[in-house]
């Protein structure tokens, strides 16, 4: 895996998660917050941390913005200060820069401002979970596009005991299975010659139309 310098600016809920998860991906992270004791908190799993306000250019400047691959901005209900943050980190030149939206409206605009990629984590989350709770068998859910998704589901009691060649998934539904996953075992390519039980769950990506067909 390559290892990244990232920031991440805004410590709340959000920011501080994905700090953890980076730092587990062995990558190196600095957090930034306006709270001192929101950072002195976080000094618990960061080793680098400092408490900064991120919509004053030269603070942003003078955290050397140049030595980061990529810069995290998860500040969440203030969004003008998330707003003018994205937009000096793209001014900046910050090669990458990560932005979490609240609304559509917020993302066009980060959108406009150039901001790389624009996050819309509790819109996502909130249809994750309507999703796996009005579809049968789905246990979770991932929209790729507006009509294509990736879901895991449980095998329907019709393919237990067929093989995935035997399934007919790809002539009938147009789905293709990415995985097989069983207990913790994922395995990926999945075999097409062994036959499925009650165990297995499928992964599998295509429209969503096709996948409510089969579910
Ligand atoms: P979440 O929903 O992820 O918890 P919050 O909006 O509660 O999001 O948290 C965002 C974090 O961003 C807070 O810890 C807040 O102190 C921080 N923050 C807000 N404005 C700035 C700023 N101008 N510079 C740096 N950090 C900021």
């Amino acid at each position: 895996m390559k290892r990244q310098s990232i920031m991440i600016i805004g410590l709340g809920q959000f920011g501080s998660t994905v700090a953890k998860s980076l730092i587990e991906l062995d990558q190196e992270v600095l957090g930034v917050d306006i709270d001192a004791d929101i950072v002195q908190r976080a000094t618990t799993f960061l080793t680098h941390a400092v408490v900064a306000d991120a919509t004053d250019e030269l603070v942003l400047q003078s955290l050397g913005l140049g030595q980061y691959d990529i810069v995290i901005v998860a500040i969440g209900d203030n969004t003008q200060a998330n707003l003018m943050t994205s937009m000096m980190l793209k001014e900046l030149n910050v090669p990458y820069v990560v932005s979490k939206a609240e609304s559509e409206l917020q993302g066009k605009m980060l959108k406009k401002i150039g901001v790389d990629m624009v996050l819309y984590p509790e819109r996502d989350m909130a249809m994750r979970l309507a999703q796996s709770l009005t579809r049968d068998y789905v246990l979770d859910y991932l929209q790729l596009s507006n009509d294509i998704g990736l879901v895991e589901i449980e095998t329907p009691e019709f393919l237990v005991g067929k093989t995935l060649i035997e399934s007919g998934l790809r002539e009938t539904y147009q789905l293709s299975v990415v995985a097989v996953k069983t207990g913790n075992d994922i395995e990926v390519p999945p075999k097409p010659n062994r036959p499925l039980t009650e165990a297995d769950r499928l992964i599998l990506i295509g429209r969503i139309h096709d996948i409510d067909e089969l579910v």
